[in-house]
C-alpha cells in the first residue's frame, strides 16, 4: 500500500521573512508502508522545509499531502493531534525543545499522559519499556536532560516519538551532529526500531554513506525540486540525473569501487530566489544542452526502480553535448 504525498508548495523563506521564494515545487513523492525513504541532497535544497510540511509545522500554500487517503493539509483539531501522533518528527537535539528541569521520567510521563497512551499506574513501566527499546538503562529515568551525551539524547528522543506508537517516523539530520562513531549506533537503533515495530521512516540527511546504510530508496533533492527517486541499489551503482552522479562523485568516504568516475560539482548552488529557467540544475550540469534552458524537466520512471528528472532520458540531443560522456 502506497501513501501519495504531493506538493507544489509556496513558503516564506525563513532567512528572508519579507520575500517569497517558491521553497518546494515539483516534489512528487511516494512513501511506502514499513519503507525507509532517504531523501538527500545539498543544505538548502528544501529537504527540512519538506519534512516540516509533512507534519504540518509549515503550512504548504498549495499542493497536496496525503496519508492513507487522508488529506493531511485538510485535518484540522483532534483529526490533526491524531495525525501528529502517528507521523512524529525527530529533531537533530531534541533537548532543545526539553524543561530542563525534568528528568526523564517525567518528560515520558509527561507525553504518555497528555496523550492518553496508558493508566496512570502503567506509565512507570512504559517509561521503563521505552528506555529499554532504546537501549538505556532503567536508571536512566531519574536522570536529566544536560546529563546525557549527544548520542544518549538522541536515543530519549526517539523513545519520546516512540511514546506516541507512531507509525511513521520523519528523522530530519538525525545524527549529524555526533561523532562518526556514535552516528553508528543511533543509526543502527533506528534500524532495529524500524524493523521491529514495521515503521515507515523518512531519513533526510545530507551524509550519502548514511542514507545508502538505512534507505530502501532514496529520494534526491536539488533547489527544492525531487530530481530523482530510485531504489537505493540502483541510485548507488547507476545514478541517473547528472546531479545524482556528481554528489556521488563529490561523496568522500563512498567506496571508491562504486564511484561514478563524473567531474564533481561545478559552481555555486544557486539562490532560491534566483532558481534558473528550464531545469534549474542545468547552471551546473556538465551535460546541459539547449532544450534545458527552456523546459523543465519532469520526473519520469526509466525502470520499475528509477525515476528521473533529466532531458537526456526523455529528449536525448541529437549530438552528444560537450562533457557527455554517459549515455542515458
Ligand atoms: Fe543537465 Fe539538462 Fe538533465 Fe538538467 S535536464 S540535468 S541540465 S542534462
Ligand atoms: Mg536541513
Amino acid at each position: 500500500k502506497t501513501f501519495p504525498v504531493r506538493h507544489s508548495l509556496l513558503e516564506r523563506w525563513r532567512q528572508q521573512p519579507m520575500r517569497k521564494v517558491r521553497a518546494l515545487s515539483d516534489v512528487n513523492l511516494d512513501v511506502r508502508k514499513g519503507e525507509t525513504l532517504g531523501i538527500v541532497g545539498e543544505s538548502g535544497c528544501g529537504k527540512s522545509t519538506l519534512a516540516r510540511c509533512l507534519v504540518r509545522l509549515y503550512e504548504a500554500d498549495s499542493g497536496s499531502v496525503s496519508y492513507q487517503g487522508q488529506d493531511v493539509l485538510a485535518l484540522r483539531g483532534a483529526h490533526l493531534r491524531d495525525y501528529n501522533r502517528r507521523v512524529q518528527m525527530i529533531f537533530q537535539d531534541p533537548f532543545s525543545s526539553l524543561n530542563p528541569r525534568m528528568t526523564v521520567r517525567q518528560v515520558l510521563r509527561e507525553v504518555l499522559s497528555v496523550h492518553r497512551m496508558r493508566p496512570k499506574d502503567q506509565l512507570d513501566a512504559r517509561v521503563r519499556e521505552l528506555l529499554e527499546l532504546v537501549g538505556l538503562p532503567a536508571e536512566a529515568a531519574q536522570r536529566y536532560p544536560h546529563e546525557f551525551s549527544g548520542g544518549q539524547r538522541q536515543r530519549i528522543g526517539i523513545a519520546r516519538a516512540l511514546a506516541l506508537e507512531p507509525e511513521c517516523l520523519i528523522a530530519d539530520e538525525l545524527v549529524s551532529a555526533l561523532d562518526v562513531s556514535v552516528q553508528a549506533q543511533v543509526v543502527n537503533l533506528l534500524l532495529e526500531l524500524q524493523e521491529r515495530l514495521k515503521l515507515t521512516v523518512l531519513f533526510v540527511a545530507h551524509d550519502l554513506r548514511l542514507v545508502r546504510h538505512l534507505s530502501h530508496r532514496v529520494a534526491v533533492m536539488y533547489l527544492g525540486r525531487v530530481v530523482e527517486v530510485a531504489t537505493t541499489d540502483a541510485l548507488f551503482e547507476q545514478p541517473l540525473h547528472p546531479y545524482t552522479q556528481a554528489l556521488l562523485a563529490a561523496a568522500p568516504d563512498l567506496d571508491p569501487q562504486q564511484r561514478v568516475t563524473t567531474p564533481a560539482l561545478q559552481g555555486e548552488l544557486p539562490s532560491p530566489l534566483h532558481v534558473p529557467s528550464g531545469c534549474p540544475f542545468r547552471t551546473r550540469c556538465p551535460h546541459a544542452f539547449d532544450r534545458c534552458a527552456t523546459e523543465r524537466p519532469d520526473l519520469t520512471p526509466t525502470s520499475s526502480e528509477q525515476t528521473v528528472a533529466c532531458h537526456l532520458y526523455t529528449h536525448p540531443p541529437e549530438h552528444p553535448v560537450r562533457g557527455a560522456s554517459a549515455e542515458p
